[in-house]
């Protein structure tokens, strides 16, 4: 196949725009915001667990204060019904002593439950430490998260314009571009390959891989306007003064 050298030329300038759009979407997908806001939200995801166990705690500990204060309210009235009956006196010895001896098991016991009231009060502090400390905490996350996520925006926004810049420039080259070589580049990035390179110090500059004496000189003695492709990679072979070739 036929082509102006020229036009073989051009056939670089698309794959440096796609070799360079192609480094943008890289950039894309390996920012490092994306990684660091996945940690983010796990990190907040735990918080959140343990705010939530604290509030249940907390929640717990409210209705135990709250039995407990209960019983201790019911207790203290009666202790003051029998202590009534007792400073009446009008109650048969025997039966005084019942409710002396209720008055004092009464006191006792209550005794116990305003200990117990006092260690549930002490938990109830502990809890509210926990609940405020995770509050803070996940308070602290999302401000990261926000300040991490605007980051990410615009690098993104950047990135955008970068991939706008050099796909405007490569419609431009688009245009001049010779269809027949287009095609043969087309069906080359098709099968993930690159498109065309500059033959340079021996080498294909799509694949990188030397080209042995053989082709070298084969392809010393093709004509410029003669489209020449890669052994290795099948890539329009583009020669230009830097080829180092003879013939151009
Ligand atoms: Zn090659």
């Amino acid at each position: 196949m036929k082509a102006d050298p020229a036009d073989q030329r051009l056939m670089l300038d698309i794959a440096d725009a796609d070799a360079e759009l192609h480094r943008i979407e890289h950039r894309r997908s390996t920012l490092p915001e994306i990684a660091e806001l996945a940690q983010l939200e796990e990190q907040l995801n735990t918080q959140r667990d343990e705010a939530v166990r604290a509030q249940i705690a907390a929640e717990d500990l409210l209705r135990e204060s709250r039995r407990i204060d209960n019983e201790i309210t019911s207790m203290t009235m009666r202790e003051e019904k029998d202590n009534q009956q007792l400073a009446a006196g009008s109650l048969p010895a025997k039966q005084l002593s019942e409710l002396s001896h209720e008055v004092t098991g009464l006191i006792r016991r209550r005794g116990l439950l305003e200990d117990e009231l006092l260690d549930v009060m002490e938990q109830q502090e502990a809890v509210d430490a926990d609940e405020q400390r995770a509050s803070a905490m996940t308070n602290h996350t999302q401000r990261q998260i926000d300040e991490v996520t605007a980051r990410r925006d615009a690098a993104l926004e950047k990135i955008d314009q970068d991939a706008a810049n050099v796909s405007e420039k490569r419609a431009a080259i688009l245009t001049n571009v010779n269809a027949d070589l287009m095609a043969i580049y087309e069906k080359q990035v098709k099968a993930g390959r690159v498109g065309a390179g500059l033959l340079r110090a021996a080498r294909c500059g799509a694949c990188r891989m030397e080209l042995d004496r053989g082709l070298l000189s084969r392809i010393n003695s093709t004509p410029t306007d003669e489209v020449v492709r890669c052994d290795e990679c099948g890539a329009i072979l583009v020669r230009t003064h830097e080829s180092g070739l003879a013939s151009s």
